[in-house]
This record gives C-alpha cells, sequence and structure tokens, in this order.
C-alpha cells in the first residue's frame, strides 16, 4: 500500500512540485483515500483520486484599478474551478497579498470535499487576488472590486459558479462585486452568496461558518458525554469565523479566553462576554484596527505581541484565523496543558504534524472540512432560497444549519470509527469522496 501512496504522490508531485499548500492538501487525503479505493472494485482503473486532484479549469487575470493618489496599481486575479461533478463550482474569494495559485488549488481541493459532506449539490471552486483590502479606503476597495468583477463575470452565474466570501472579502466587498456583475449583466441573480438581507442575503449567513464550527465541536463532545458548557476556549484570528465561533461559545455557556490577529493574541482571563464581543466586532468591522485596542476599553486583559494563543492554557481549541498556523511545537503543548478537542474554523489550520499528534494522543480532533461547512451550507440555502425567491426566518435556518452539522457528524461516524477513538478526518475524507466519486463515474471521462 505504501507503494502504491507514494507512486500516487509522485506523480502529482511531478505537475505540482512548486505548489506546497496543494500538495499539503492532496498528502492529507491519500493515506485515507488510497487504501478505500483498492478496496472498492468499482473504482479499480478509473484514475479516479488522479482526476479529481486536476482542476477542470483555472483562470488567472490581469486587475489594473486606480488608488486614491490617482497611481495606476496591478494585481493578478484568479479563480480555480476544481470539480462540478455534484453541482456548480461553489467556493469563497479570498483578498490577501500572500494569495497565489497553490494556496487557491489547495482551498479549491478542499472545498470539493467540503461541499459533498454538506450533501447539497455543490461543486467545488475557489478564487480571489493578491489584493490587500487593509488600510485602503472605500473607494479603493470598490474600485478594484468592479476591476476584479469586469472580468470575473464571464465565467460564473448561478448555474455555473457561484463565488462567496473568505479572507479580506466580506459583506462590503461581496456588495461591490455584486452591483458590478449585475451592471455588466443586467441581471439580479444568486450569483453570488453572502449578501446583503434586503437584496438577496440569507439569515444566518454571517454567522453561520463559525456557529457551524461550535455545533460539530459540541457534536463531537455530546457523542462522548460532554459538552462546551463551562469549558475554556481558546480562539484564534477575530474575522468572521472568529467572532461568530465567539459567540456561539458564549450562548452555549463557554468562556472564551482569547481572540487574535495577525498583530498577536490577546487574552482576557475573565472571558470576553458578548458586550466585550461586540466591541470587538466593532475594531474589526467597522474602525478595521488592531485588536490590542481591546486593552484601551478592558485593560485587565493582556496582549501578546506576534503570539498565537497555543500555548495558553484551555479546554478546548478553535483555530480560525488561516492555513498552516498551528505548529507540532503548539499541539503539544495544548496537550500537555489539557486541551481535549480541537475543531478547526479555518481551512487546514493544523499542519500535518500537529494532526498527528492529536490523533496519537486521542484528542477529539475535527479537520476544518468537516467543522467548517456550515458556511457553504447556507451558502447552497442561501442560492435554494434565490432560486425560490423566499426567505426563510433566522430560526428555520438555524435549524437547517444544526441538522447539516449533525448529518456531518454522522457521516463523519460511518467511516472513521475505530476501535477505542474517531478519526474524524477519515471519516470525513472518505465519505466526501464516495458522493463525488460515484458522480463522476456515472458520468463518463469527461
Ligand atoms: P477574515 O478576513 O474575516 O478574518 C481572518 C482573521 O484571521 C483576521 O483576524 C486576520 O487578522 C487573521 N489572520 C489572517 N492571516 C493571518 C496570519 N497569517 N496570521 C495570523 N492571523 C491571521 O476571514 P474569515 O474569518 O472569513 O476566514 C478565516 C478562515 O476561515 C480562513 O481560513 C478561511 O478560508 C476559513 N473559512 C471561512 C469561511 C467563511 O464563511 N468566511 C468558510 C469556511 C472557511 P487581521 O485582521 O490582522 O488580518
Amino acid at each position: 500500500m505504501k507503494k502504491i501512496i507514494s507512486d500516487f504522490l509522485s506523480e502529482i508531485d511531478k505537475r505540482n512540485s512548486h505548489e506546497p499548500e496543494f500538495m499539503q492538501a492532496v498528502r492529507e487525503v491519500t493515506d485515507d483515500l488510497i487504501p478505500y479505493i483498492v478496496s472498492q472494485d468499482i473504482y479499480h482503473g478509473k484514475n479516479i483520486l488522479m482526476r479529481m486532484c486536476e482542476p477542470e479549469r483555472v483562470i488567472m487575470f490581469r486587475v489594473n484599478w486606480v488608488d486614491d493618489n490617482g497611481e495606476i496599481r496591478v494585481n493578478r486575479g484568479y479563480r480555480v474551478e476544481m470539480n462540478s461533478a455534484i453541482g456548480p463550482y461553489k467556493g469563497g474569494l479570498r483578498f490577501h497579498p500572500s494569495v497565489n495559485l497553490s494556496i487557491l488549488k489547495f482551498l479549491a481541493f478542499e472545498q470539493v470535499f467540503k461541499n459533498s459532506l454538506t450533501t447539497l449539490p455543490m461543486g467545488g471552486g475557489k478564487g480571489g487576488a493578491d489584493f490587500d483590502p487593509k488600510n485602503k479606503s472605500d473607494g479603493e476597495v470598490m474600485r478594484f472590486c468592479q476591476s476584479f468583477m469586469t472580468e470575473l463575470f464571464r465565467h460564473i452565474g448561478p448555474n455555473k459558479d457561484i463565488p462567496a466570501g473568505d479572507i479580506g472579502v466580506g459583506g462590503r466587498e461581496i456588495g461591490y462585486l455584486f452591483g458590478q456583475y449585475k451592471r455588466l449583466k443586467n441581471e439580479f441573480t444568486g450569483v453570488l452568496t453572502g449578501k446583503g438581507i434586503s437584496w438577496g442575503g440569507s439569515l444566518i449567513r454571517p454567522e453561520a461558518t463559525g456557529y457551524g464550527t461550535v455545533y460539530f465541536a459540541e457534536d463531537m463532545l455530546n457523542y462522548e458525554g460532554k459538552s462546551t458548557k463551562g469549558k475554556s476556549v481558546a480562539i484564534s484570528g477575530s474575522g468572521n469565523v472568529a467572532q461568530y465561533a465567539a459567540e456561539k461559545c458564549i450562548h452555549l455557556g463557554a468562556k472564551v479566553i482569547t481572540m487574535s490577529d495577525s498583530s498577536g493574541t490577546l487574552f482576557d482571563k475573565d472571558g470576553i462576554n458578548e458586550n466585550k464581543l461586540s466591541h470587538i466586532m466593532y475594531l474589526k468591522n467597522e474602525k478595521r484596527s488592531r485588536i490590542h485596542e481591546y486593552l484601551k476599553k478592558f485593560p485587565s486583559a493582556e496582549f501578546f505581541e506576534n503570539k498565537n494563543p497555543w500555548n495558553l492554557k484551555c479546554d478546548i481549541a478553535l483555530p480560525c484565523a488561516t492555513q498552516n498556523e498551528l505548529s507540532y511545537k503548539d499541539s503539544k503543548m495544548l496537550i500537555k496543558n489539557g486541551c481535549f478537542c480541537v475543531a478547526e474554523g479555518a481551512n487546514m489550520p493544523c499542519q500535518p504534524g500537529a494532526v498527528k499528534e492529536f490523533k496519537l494522543n486521542k484528542i477529539l480532533y475535527a479537520p476544518g472540512k468537516a467543522s467548517n461547512a456550515g458556511g457553504v451550507a447556507v451558502s447552497g440555502l442561501e442560492m435554494a432560497q434565490n432560486s425560490l425567491k423566499y426567505s426563510w426566518t433566522r430560526d428555520e435556518v438555524d435549524q437547517k444549519l444544526k441538522e447539516i452539522m449533525i448529518n456531518i457528524h454522522k457521516s463523519c461516524l460511518e467511516y472513521g470509527k475505530q476501535k477505542n477513538y474517531i478519526d474524524y478526518n477519515k471519516g470525513a475524507n472518505i465519505s466526501a469522496f464516495i458522493k463525488v466519486a460515484d458522480a463522476m463515474l456515472a458520468q463518463g471521462v469527461v
């Protein structure tokens, strides 16, 4: 088996050796999937995993725009359309200076598995640009979004490819992107998700990824006869996912002790309550400033510059910032300090060595493709409401989100149950693969 896996990886590596994040995401599924594929006659001779590792289409384009000083700026835009076996391409757009093809291919690859787990009819894609919205005026962000969409609009559509937000793309950016699409196409359709409520958005969409991550952690804990109530929770990030993960933890009676951003970690030993969280939302969403400004209002808290939260004592860790933010060393520290549950709100935040360590120590560990799937699931519900021209209530959407997370948990159990441990990663990988692979087999070699 080892040889089959290493032959497969060296074949993938030949084509993608300069794409470390993408290779990491592929490696992360092969140990689970190749033995499963070998054990199932229907997949023999179909080269199915190799086909899943190659994007159906990659679009790269120039994005020119004019800044407030009249200078012409040049960025690079992308859309990776990875797999459309079970539905139109679906996945977010990321605006961050680190964006490159490797990162977007890893995100699009993960998205295929994640979308399959939701059971909704969505294929996988991801896109974005190496544009940094930080320290830009609203006018600059608008002009960038308009220029970006002026190329992207030819490749997307409500039955073709439906982008959403990700790092650096929130409600403001989705608004500008949607406005430009509408102007170019002269039609009002559900081509993007994460829209404002008054113009086709779904209730609970902003909350969905963070809430879903906490629902999934709660499902894992409940299965072991435990719960989040009364537990201390370390959260990284203070963006969309982190904010609503914190809110749901507070609602469920847990104590949130940390949040962070790219400048460092905020530690509040008394717990971040609803009032304190709304101040963080103001600082990050409206003032667009650094999280350490929290200390001006709540001076008993501490700030650790350029540090992540993982060396602080907690029961539950929710990495909600970015990929590879939690190292092997961090995982050792978390385990040493008594952490017993890790659920990924971000995509691939735990490095491979950390994941191995969690499994070895039988820590409850949920990979992002399972635990953060609530965001895209509610995007799927937004698409359904757009085509029905109807809106569900907040409670209805929240209820559907909870049910979807429970079903993802069940799918993980189906293929991930071991003697005295549940390998959620393996469960998620196999369960997601089957649906996509079977659709690809049915559709022939295309
Ligand atoms: P946001 O842009 O809203 O927030 C990102 C947060 O992470 C910010 O606090 C940011 O800090 C911090 N951050 C970014 N890069 C780094 C870094 N290199 N080191 C430390 N902190 C960093 O993004 P989202 O909350 O939407 O996304 C967070 C993660 O969740 C990403 O991995 C994304 O792919 C994933 N995700 C998002 C979904 C969604 O619905 N939005 C759905 C599923 C997954 P600062 O403010 O200083 O930049």
